[in-house]
This record gives C-alpha cells, sequence and structure tokens, in this order.
C-alpha cells in the first residue's frame, strides 16, 4: 500500500504543505557495512540499515529484522509505517527501523552474536543516546535484544528484551494479542458475528500468527487454516491451535504435517473461504493477481504492508473490509512503550496489565476510526485511521514549530 493516502489526505483534512513536505521522505538513513573476519582468509560483510523517517513525536522506534530481503527500501517502508502506528497509538515516539542483511536461520550463535554486536557498534551514537531504540520483528528474537542490551548496558536502549533481564511480561505474545482483540471488534461491530461463529484464517505461524491464532481460539473462533514458509494446513471443523504450538515450538518450526488437519499447498491456502484472513508473515501478499482468489469477509492485517494499492482497491469494491497494518498489529510497540517506561522508571507490570493496556488502546483507536470514517466520509478504514495518526502529527509539528 502507499502506506498512508497522503494525496487523498488533502482531500478530508487540514493537511498543511509543510506537513506533507515533512511526510515524503525519510529524516535519516544510515546504510552500512557489518565486517566479519571469520578465519585466516575469510570474512563476510552484511549490509544494513537504519532509517529514522519522522521523529516529531519522539525518538525513532521500530524493531530490527533480519532478513536476506532486507534493503534501504524495505527499511525506509517499514520506518513509515511505524511514524504512523505510534502517532495513531498517542506514544511518545517517532518512526524507525533498522535491517540486517542475512538469513538468521542458517547461522551459528557465534556468527550471530557477532553480527548483533558489530551492528551495535556501527551505531552505537543511536543507541547510547536513546534516538533509535530497537525490538524483534522478522527473524529477529528476544536473545538477540538480549545481545544489543548487553552491549549498551543501557536497558531501555531496546525493547523485547526477555522478561528475566528487564523484559516486559506479555511482550511475546503482544502483537498478537492486539490483532486478535483488533479481530474481535472488526467481527462484532463490522461483520456484526460473535466470534464463536466465525472462521479464521493465518498466514505465517511466527511470533505474530500464532498468538494471533491462540488468543483467537481462547475466544472461541475458529481456526480452520493456518500456512506457513513450510507448508499449509486445513481443517474445516478447526485446528487445535495448542497442539499446533506444540507441534512447532518456534517460527522455525512449520506447520507442515501436523496430525488431525489436511495438507494444503500455500496458493489452496489463499483460497480457503473464511470470514476473517489475518496475513501475519510477508510484506505484499495480497496484490491485483491475489486479491481475486483471496474469499474473506474481512482482512485483519497483522504483517507490516501485506496489501498492495491494486489489492486493497481490489478487497474494497468487492466488499471486503481491512483493518490496516498501523492499527492491527500495534500491540508490540505497545508493550515496547511500557517496558521501556519502565526501564526508565523502575515500574514492574504485570502480564495482565500488558494486555489489558493493549486491548484498551486498540479498543478506544478503533471506535475513535469508525468515528472519523463516518464524520470524514472516508471511503475505508485506512483512511480513517490515517486521518486520526496525521492530525496527531500535525498538531505535534506545530507544538515544535516545525511548520
Ligand atoms: P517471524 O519471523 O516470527 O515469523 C514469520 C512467519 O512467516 C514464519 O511462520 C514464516 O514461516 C512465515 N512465512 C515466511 N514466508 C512465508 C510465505 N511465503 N508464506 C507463508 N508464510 C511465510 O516474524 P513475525 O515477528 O511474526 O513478523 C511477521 C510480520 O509481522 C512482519 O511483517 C513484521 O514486520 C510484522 N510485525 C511483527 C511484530 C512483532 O512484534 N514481532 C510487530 C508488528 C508487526
Amino acid at each position: 500500500m502507499a502506506l498512508i493516502p497522503l494525496e487523498r489526505m488533502k482531500e478530508i483534512i487540514d493537511f498543511p504543505a509543510a506537513a506533507e513536505t515533512l511526510l515524503e521522505k525519510s529524516e535519516k538513513e544510515i546504510k552500512f557495512s557489518l565486517n566479519l573476519k571469520m578465519s585466516k582468509d575469510e570474512i563476510i560483510c552484511f549490509d544494513a540499515f537504519v532509517v529514522y523517517h519522522n521523529v516529531v513525536m519522539g525518538p525513532a522506534k521500530g524493531g530490527v529484522r533480519f532478513s536476506l530481503n532486507a534493503s534501504m527500501d524495505e527499511t525506509r517502508n517499514l520506518a513509515e509505517i511505524m511514524t504512523y502506528k505510534n502517532a495513531l497509538m498517542g506514544l511518545p515516539f517517532g518512526g524507525g527501523k533498522s535491517g540486517i542483511k542475512f538469513n538468521p536461520y542458517n547461522v551459528d550463535d557465534f556468527t550471530r552474536i557477532a553480527i548483533i554486536k558489530e551492528y551495535v557498534h556501527m551505531i552505537r551514537e543511536e543507541l547510547a543516546s536513546g534516538a533509535y531504540i530497537p525490538a524483534p520483528d522478522m527473524g529477529s528474537t528476544p536473545q538477540d535484544m538480549a545481545t544489543i542490551y548487553g552491549e549498551t548496558h543501557k536497558a531501555e536502549s531496546v525493547t523485547g528484551k526477555p522478561v528475566i533481564i528487564g523484559g516486559l511480561p506479555g511482550r511475546l505474545q503482544a502483537t498478537g494479542c492486539g490483532v486478535s482483540h483488533a479481530v474481535k471488534l472488526g467481527v462484532e461491530n463490522i461483520l456484526k458475528k460473535s466470534l464463536n461463529e466465525t472462521e479464521i484464517t493465518v498466514q505465517g505461524f511466527g511470533n505474530v500468527g500464532r498468538w494471533t491464532a491462540y488468543f483467537l481460539r481462547q475466544m472461541g473462533a475458529k481456526i480452520t487454516a493456518v500456512s506457513d514458509i513450510g507448508g499449509a494446513v486445513y481443517n474445516k471443523n478447526g485446528l487445535d491451535v495448542v497442539k499446533l504450538l506444540d507441534y512447532c515450538p518456534t517460527s522455525r518450526d512449520s506447520v507442515k504435517g501436523f496430525p488431525g488437519a489436511e495438507p494444503l499447498t500455500r496458493a489452496e491456502f489463499l483460497s480457503v473461504e473464511s470470514d476473517v484472513f489475518v496475513p501475519a508473515a510477508l510484506e505484499r501478499v495480497i496484490t491485483a493477481e491475489t486479491a481475486p482468489k483471496i474469499k474473506t469477509k474481512m482482512v485483519v492485517e497483522g504483517a507490516n504492508d501485506p496489501t498492495t494499492e491494486e489489492g486493497e482497491k481490489y478487497l474494497l469494491k468487492n466488499g471486503t473490509r481491512l483493518l490496516p497494518d498501523f492499527f492491527a498489529n500495534s500491540g508490540g510497540v505497545i508493550a515496547s512503550y511500557i517496558e521501556w517506561r519502565n526501564a526508565k522508571s523502575g515500574n514492574q507490570t504485570s502480564e495482565k496489565e500488558v494486555f489489558e493496556m493493549i486491548n484498551g488502546k486498540i479498543e478506544e483507536t478503533f471506535f475513535a476510526g469508525l468515528k472519523a470514517k463516518k464524520d470524514l466520509k472516508c471511503a475505508s478504514l485506512r483512511e480513517a485511521f490515517s486521518s486520526l495518526a496525521l492530525n496527531a502529527l500535525i498538531e505535534a509539528m506545530r507544538a515544535r514549530l516545525w511548520i
């Protein structure tokens, strides 16, 4: 998606040209190389990227992605989503992101730790000053955040750490908790159904997908199909999500071969009929090409940027509702905010309080979005949430005399 439809926003809110200029490009982009001497004759080099999209609200906050697809374009895109996500949720953070281009699944622990230490070394000023605060994203884990903390020695310099070293109870499940609550609100208030009579398919069974499926099942929904990079499984009576979690305990394990379910190809998975489809894996999976195959009443974006502009146009034209990423998957950064705040103040927060805070913020923003959609005659909820986030950013820019 063109993330936030800035052109359209000019028609529906008071959007000063100066604010548009500031939001059209990133404030800071850093590209560097992580070079490791592995032996007498071998050196390996990995490209790395850090982007601050806009920091009018506060320090740049956003995860560090470990992926062979990491690039400046991808990091810029993801940092931009963070600007709007943080503004929409009223968090005192700007939009940031970083990425390291490597396959996190085929390096040993020694190399992985060396890569992360070199990353910290190369951006030590950004991290030590608190200007950029990383967290886990695709491919990175709480243990990796522990390695970052081990280098900075500042608890507030990184979030998503293991609980035992100052991480937040519930941070691991936080994004899925928020996505599942967004699904619940959408099902009850837009589809006008109850979760008990709702069939849901989830793409991706990593951090976001697995906990989204888990919470939705706990709330009574039927999870009929799940896919990951290794394959897909289907059960028309609903998958046993707890057994599926046991079957593939980490993001690296696959749902493929799960007993008590039929195997599907990834293409067949996309065509499974459902009430709600949650893409929770990759970018740009709902495109002009794939959208006609997706037979669902509502899409709730667990992943960042899973829908292209053309894909979303097709869905909306065919009556499929969509809850956008920067609203639906904000549970992770809300929890990160609590962890960061606790690291500064010494406060502690229970898992129950964390989930309550996430669900409370998601709920409040959901109804504000529905109201904005009606008041501003928005064509989609993406437009409605965009108007709320943009208004907050414009107000902050005025407060700081940036515009
Ligand atoms: P992860 O690495 O834990 O899991 C990724 C999952 O996607 C795995 O199950 C993998 O097998 C699957 N996958 C990869 N390629 C696939 C394909 N072609 N088809 C189907 N499945 C495929 O990553 P994650 O942390 O769960 O992140 C997933 C998405 O959610 C990303 O877009 C990320 O930016 C976004 N997100 C993550 C968080 C967070 O707190 N982790 C917060 C907000 C948004």
